[in-house]
This record gives structure tokens, sequence and C-alpha cells, in this order.
């Protein structure tokens, strides 16, 4: 892109263009884009990691829900399915993206209740082994640093803070160096909401466990996006987001996993009648149930469900193996628009460039980013900031195409050399 004699930016323009329309001639999930609604005076949705665009179905399946199921079947829907849902939901959510076999993952609340819940059975469970500490990072999603002030507060428990790079993120060793036989609990985020950075799951989740710890992942923004393995890493337990790469819509309820050997022995603290062994006997004194369903609390959001179901469809479909390849094709390319046409201008990248370790949306870093952010949605494109200064490119592998990250982009360069 060196050595133009005539006019740089027509000729640069031109080539990028072509990159892009190779990209995406080559781009084998390229059709599933056509199965999401249009977004009428939408230049490049950029932000599919916080809340995922709708699909056509979606809005298919909630009419005929509500006409139907809900409309004819009225009360006896429960007994035809609804019951069921949170584990049903649950199971395929495991199959398709978490890697966990059926019977651990239900669907239910939101992430930050699931996360109070699954962290306070941990943190319970081990102060009966004297264990008192909860590993966390300070750049953690808020909610769940909120979460576990909480819990600590409550319970007399402590909080052991890993200082986290905000451009990188939680490292082995640092976890190795903050765990010990105080420590309860660890809780981590998967791909880190700021800089995208992906964590070493399989070799934190070993260090935990060598030390006596139980480890909760959040997986808000790695589900439906980058592959999880759950079983295989050994993970106790996890919570995730139903709305970002899932597709759920905005305030979907999320979901929790607990590994089927806690079942029985981690227990949460809102113990209503839907975690109740046998909910329908209305009997006196809470039971909980002798499997995942004892994570439930009371009746399960039925109808929010259904456009979650939908983006969970769509994902068995297109295979999570192939979102992630082109996933990391989608941010690559994201990193060589924002080298060419950004950094010129001052703006940094503050996400991991190895594919390995990033997940999927990269960050860019100017310091007056937040009105820049103001300017693109007001041209239509739309991906979001972070403060302090941080403007997130979120890359949804199934909706997006590499023509619309190249147009979003060009849009970028265009505010940040006003
Ligand atoms: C999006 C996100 C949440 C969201 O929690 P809600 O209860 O849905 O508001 C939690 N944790 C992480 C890491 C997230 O990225």
């Amino acid at each position: 892109m060196t050595d133009r004699s005539t006019d740089p930016t027509t000729d640069l323009g031109t080539d990028l263009a072509a990159v892009a329309a190779g990209l995406d001639a080559e781009d084998p999930l390229a059709g599933y884009r056509d199965r999401f609604l249009p977004a009428d005076g939408v230049v490049a949705y950029l932000d599919g990691n916080s809340l995922g665009r709708p699909l056509q179905a979606t809005a298919e399946r909630m009419e005929r829900f509500v006409r139907a199921d809900w409309g004819t079947r009225l009360i006896r829907g429960w007994d035809e399915g609804w019951v069921d849902r949170p584990r049903s939901l649950g199971d395929r959510i495991g199959a398709a993206a978490l890697g966990a076999a059926p019977g651990q993952v239900v669907v239910a609340d939101s992430t930050t209740v699931l996360l109070y819940k699954l962290a306070r059975a941990a943190v319970d469970h081990q102060a009966a082994a004297g264990r008192r500490e909860i590993v966390v990072d300070t750049d953690n999603f808020p909610t769940d640093r909120y979460v576990l002030e909480g819990i600590a507060a409550e319970r007399g428990a402590v909080l052991r803070w890993i200082t986290s790079d905000p451009a990188s993120g939680v490292t082995p060793e640092q976890v190795a160096a903050a765990v010990g036989p105080d420590t309860a609990l660890v809780l981590l985020s998967h791909v880190a909401y700021r800089s995208g950075f992906l964590a070493d799951a399989p070799a934190i989740t070993r260090t935990a466990h060598d030390a006596g710890a139980l480890v909760l992942w959040d997986l808000s923004h790695s589900v439906g996006s980058v592959p999880v393995r759950l079983d295989a890493w050994g993970a106790d337990l996890a919570v995730g987001c139903g709305y970002k790469y899932l597709n759920g819509g905005p305030g979907a309820p999320a979901f929790g996993y607990l590994a089927a050997r806690h079942t029985t022995t981690l227990r949460q603290p809102i113990t209503g009648w839907f975690g109740h062994r046998a909910p329908f006997a209305m009997g006196p004194g809470h039971e909980p149930a002798p499997d995942v369903r004892a994570l439930l609390s009371g009746t399960p959001p039925v109808l929010a469900s259904v456009p979650l179901e939908c983006g969970v469809e769509l994902l068995e479909q297109a295979g999570i193996d192939a979102v992630r390849a082109k996933s990391v094709r989608l941010t690559g390319f994201a990193l060589d628009l924002a080298d060419t046409l950004l950094a010129p201008h001052g703006v940094t990248v503050a996400s991991p460039r190895d594919p390995d370790r990033r997940g999927g949306h990269v960050t860019l870093r100017r310091e007056d980013l937040a009105q820049v952010n103001a300017r693109l949605w007001e041209r239509g494109v739309i991906p979001d900031f972070r403060a302090p200064d941080g403007i997130r490119i979120g890359l949804a592998p199934l909706s997006t195409s590499f023509a619309e990250v190249l147009a979003g982009m060009t849009a970028f360069a265009e505010e940040v050399a006003r």
C-alpha cells in the first residue's frame, strides 16, 4: 500500500474493497447474514458482541408462540414442555457452544443473578473447608466485581485482586501467584470485555484446582464466538449471556453451568419452588432437586427464551468451529484496517494481535473516541465506546460481512482524520 504515485486514497480504497469482496466470496458462512432482519439506515453494525441482531425466524417464532403456544395451549403449555425448557435449551447450548454433556446447563435469570447464585454456592461450600478468599481481576466486568464484593460482605469472605493489564488479560502465572490454601473460588472472564483478550482457560482451571480452589468462568463474551470446552477443562461453574453472540434479544435469559459432580454438593442460595425436588407437590420445606434444576429459583422466562432458541438453532447449523474460524478472519481484517487506516491518525490497538489469545472483538484507543463514537452512530456505523478512551469493534460472525467491516472502518478513519 506504499509507493503510490497517483491518488493514494482512491487506490487504497479500491484495493481494500477488492480484499473485502474476496474475503466475502470465500466465506462459507456468508449466506447466514440473510437470515437476519434488515436494519434500515445501518451502514455497519459493529456491536454484535453487546447486542446480537434479531433473526427473521425470531420475529416469526415469537408471533407463533404468542398466538399458538401461549394463545391456545394456555396453562397446558407448562406440561407440554415449558417446565423442561430451562434444561432442554440449556442442553442445546451446552452441546452447541460449551462442550458440556447434558444435564449441567440451565437457562434462567440474568447473568448477574446466576453469577450470584453460583459464586455464593461455591463460597459457602468452600467455607466448610476453611477457605475464604475469592480471586478476581481488577478489569473484570463491573457486575462480576460488584457481585463478588456483595458476597464477600455478606459471607465474611475476602477478595484477592489480580491487577490485570486492560490491554491484555489474566495469565496462568498471575493466577498461580494469587491462589493458595485459603482460596475458595477463582472467577474470571474467558474473553475480557474490554480488550477481547482470550484467557488460557484450561491452564488457569488446572492451576486453580491444584490449589484446591473452584473455578467459575464468565463466558458472556465467548459463548457463540469462541469454542468453549467446559467438561474437558474440568471447569466447576460457568455463566454466560444470552443476548450477545447468541442473539437472544435485549435482556434475554442467561445460562448457568454446574458440573455434574457438584450438583448435589453445591447449594445455591435462592431456594425457590422451581428448584425444588417436586415443585408441584407444594410441600413444606425446600428440598433441592437432585440435578441441575437445583439452580432454578422461580418460574422460568419461557417467552424470553424463544428468541434465544432461534439464536441457538442458528449456531447449531453453522457450527462453532466455523464461527470461530470466521471470527479470527474478521478480527484480523479489522486489525489490518486499523493499522492501515487508523494508525496514521494516532489510533492504537488495545487487543491481542495473537489470534490464539483474541476473542471476537478488537478495541482501539485514542483520547477523543467518545466523540468519534457519537459521530459514527449518526452515520449509521455502530461500534461501542468503553471508558476511558476505547471503541470496541464487535464482530458477530454470523451477521457481519467483510464489506461491512470495511465500510465501518472507513467511516471511522474519516472521523479520526477530521
Ligand atoms: C455482558 C456481560 C454481563 C452481563 O450481565 P447482565 O446480568 O446481563 O447485565 C456480565 N458479565 C460479563 C463478563 C459480560 O460481558
